[in-house]
């Protein structure tokens, strides 16, 4: 027994654990609400539970092999020959360096706020299924990004739940003398020290940098206490905590990588340290160390618009960096300020992504259409390199439903992934059992939406009646519309409410039930996105939408699996080109999931009449107000919806099935999965940038 046990710590320890469905459900045998209680956190779960009853369970229950078989999975996992091994074997391989301030690999690490997020969690999923050398570094932060709740009021409130790092699935580095690994930064009249933590993803490996530690004071203790919290004098310290000890860590551990990749301009201060250590190693001046290290810099673009990005003001760039630059780069501050320019002149402002750009030959935006016009906004000298586009993805299997994967299993085997051609063969299957998978994953959404309205309404005392009606809180066979995500005033939360009596007039046909399922973040300083939120949560609360229109507190990514795998349709408005490519609508499609969405980022690629569904926008759209743009593309949203896919939704043939429904489903499959997903991405990044090099 004790055998058993130790195989699924070893397993609970790898966030393999994180994309492989039959992990979670041995957990839930064992039970259920101290799953739910440990925060579906596998080491807080076994170090917690009582060693006896969990014996017992696991004996009364059969347990034994479902996590005997779990266990094999594992270790063929982690044994098996990989895509990178197979095309680029050198024994002498580049290690790759990827930097991102947020990685959102499971709910129970909680070092993510969004899409960001868990675009470099997926990141680190795909390289460790390619069996790419590649390592992580990020941030561990004390209370991570905040829990929310929205209360009675509508409006949402912030809990910051503290991370207790011993009791999750990470390690801290020691050293040969079980002494914590750290390093050292020196910044204006102290040193600052972090720890090191060690997180497991499959092969792959990401290292955390936390400043909690005894030789820094209160105030540098709390360095790596809030993902985006604090001000500005904040964000520059976990930067330089990011880019610069970043490098310090590579450095203690022995890692030597050939390729950096800056994720977003967080981390490019990392630019500087690389700069310092090859005039060291060279001994070469600070222009030709610059040159040296722009080869091997890797620069992913994020935003297309200028505010995204973070700026510093000049005295905080001498306060922090005055010192470095004339005592290790041997440079004025004015010319360190340079870096920060896409001209290089000498500003009042230090831009993080000129800085990543200057010093990186390898620039790309996230997708076609986002590269297009980071192109635009940059404009470099034709005698460098541009920037490219590699459209963003997701890691596929993280989002899979049981429902889903299981369909994949019964028809394809356990290794259905690695099948030839397999979202091809996926778009073959029968249509009764796409439509009946379908049919689970919205009752399994249904069902989770009514359980955590019940908690909520525990934890408030909610009077009976209000049980009552969670009890029947939307429909198991209704039309269920998706719409998750950050809660800013771009992504246009509330445009399907630009019209209430046309909305109403949709959702008040018994015949063709519609209904909608939201949830999202607002930043905490963002009142108009705090705003958003009030307004949709009085809808559902109001009579005509109650049950009909639902707002589930706290997007995270169990929220997100649970909503993505449940929803028929995925809705996303962003006001054109604001999104630069969003994510959530792709971890949809092998759910059997189809979006409707604005041409924006990814879905321009995707859209065919074969794929989805686009919400029109005006050709004209430069010389039109947003007022104006809002109106014409709400009324195509309310025109396709009504016009085309409720309807096509309840076209029902003999057996009860939407035959044209689920052919869309299939197209869906078909020409989108193999795509969108982060396999793909982390190729095309390997191809493209890590292994050219030099
Ligand atoms: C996928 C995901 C996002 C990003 O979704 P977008 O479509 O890019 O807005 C944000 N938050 C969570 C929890 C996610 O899973």
């Amino acid at each position: 027994m004790q055998e058993i046990l130790n195989q699924l710590k070893e397993v609970s320890n790898n966030l393999y654990w994180s994309f492989n469905n039959e992990f979670e459900s041995i957990f839930e045998d064992i039970n259920r609400d101290y799953w739910k209680w440990s925060q579906k956190n596998p080491v807080k779960f076994l170090d917690s539970i009582n060693k006896e009853y969990l014996f017992d369970i696991i004996k009364k229950k059969n347990l034994r092999e479902k996590i005997h078989s779990l266990y094999k999975d594992y270790k063929n996992y982690m044994n098996g020959s990989t895509w990178f091994e197979k095309e680029y074997f050198d024994p002498d391989t580049p290690q790759i360096c990827y930097l991102s301030a947020e990685y959102g690999i499971t709910k129970c690490l909680k070092f993510y706020s969004g899409g960001l997020g868990t675009l470099s969690g997926d990141h680190m999923k795909s390289s460790s299924d390619l069996g790419l050398p590649l390592i992580g570094i990020g941030l561990g932060y004390l209370y991570g990004y905040f829990t929310q709740y929205i209360n009675l009021d509508n409006r949402q409130a912030e809990l910051y739940d503290m991370n207790h790092f011993e009791s999750m699935p990470m390690r801290q580095l020691l050293d040969e003398d079980y002494k914590p690994v750290k390093i050292c930064l020196n910044l204006p009249g102290r040193e600052v020290f972090a720890q090191v933590w060690e997180v497991k993803i499959g092969r792959a490996k990401l290292y955390l940098l936390d400043t909690f530690v005894d030789e820094n004071d209160a105030e540098d203790k709390r360095i790596t206490d809030i993902l985006y919290g604090g001000d500005v004098e904040k964000r520059i310290l976990q930067e330089i905590l990011l880019g610069v000890g970043g490098m310090r860590v590579l450095e203690t551990l022995g890692y030597e990588p050939k390729a950096f990749h800056i994720n977003e301009g967080h981390s490019a201060f990392l630019v500087f340290e690389r700069i310092k250590n090859a005039m060291k190693k060279f001994n070469i001046g600070f222009k030709e160390a610059r040159d040296m290290c722009y080869w091997s810099n890797i620069f992913t673009t994020h935003t297309p618009v200028p505010a995204g990005i973070d700026i510093f003001p000049r005295w905080m760039m001498e306060k922090y960096f005055r010192n470095f630059a004339e005592n290790e780069l041997k440079i004025s501050i004015d010319d360190f300020m340079r870096e920060g320019d896409l001209k290089r002149n000498v500003t009042d402002n230090f831009n993080m992504a000129c800085l990543a750009i200057n010093n990186s030959n390898f620039v790309n935006g996230v997708s076609k259409l986002h590269g297009a016009i980071a192109r635009r906004m940059w404009a470099l000298p034709e005698t460098r390199s541009q920037i490219v586009s590699i459209t963003n993805g997701v890691h596929t299997k993280t989002y899979l439903s049981r429902h889903s994967e299981r369909l994949y299993i019964r028809h394809f085997g356990k290794n259905w992934e690695n099948e030839e051609n397999i979202w091809g063969k996926v778009a073959e299957l029968p249509d009764s059992e796409i439509w009946e998978t379908r049919n689970k994953n919205r009752r399994r959404l249904i069902k989770y939406v009514r359980e955590k309205m019940m908690d909520k309404c525990k934890a408030l005392n909610c009077p009976d009646e209000k049980v009552g009606v969670i009890e029947e809180m939307l429909d198991e066979n209704a039309l269920t519309i998706g719409f998750a995500r950050r809660f800013a005033a771009y992504k246009r939360g509330n445009l399907i409410f630009r019209d209430i009596e046309r909305l109403k007039k949709i959702l008040s046909n018994t015949d063709m039930k519609v209904q909608f399922v939201f949830s999202g973040k607002a930043h905490p300083k963002d009142e108009g996105g705090k705003n958003l939120i009030a307004e949709i949560m009085s809808y559902s609360m109001s009579d005509e939408f109650r049950n009909k229109i639902v707002f589930l507190d706290n997007y995270d990514a169990d929220v997100a699996k649970q909503l993505v795998s449940g929803c028929d349709v995925w809705l996303n408005n962003p006001r054109r080109p604001l999104e630069a490519s969003g994510t959530s609508g792709m971890k949809v499609i092998a759910n059997f999931g189809i979006n409707f969405s604005i041409l924006d980022g990814w879905w321009i690629e995707g859209y065919t009449k074969e794929t989805g569904w686009e919400i029109k926008s005006p050709g004209n759209a430069n010389s039109l107000s947003e007022n104006e743009v809002d109106s014409i593309e709400a009324l195509s949203l309310y025109d396709t919806l009504e016009k085309e896919i409720i309807p096509l939704f309840y076209k029902r043939n003999g057996d009860k099935i939407p035959k044209d429904w689920v052919k869309k489903i299939k197209g869906s499959i078909r020409n989108l999965t193999p795509v969108f997903n982060t396999s793909r991405m982390v190729k095309e990044y390997t191809d493209m940038f890590y292994m050219k090099v030099k």
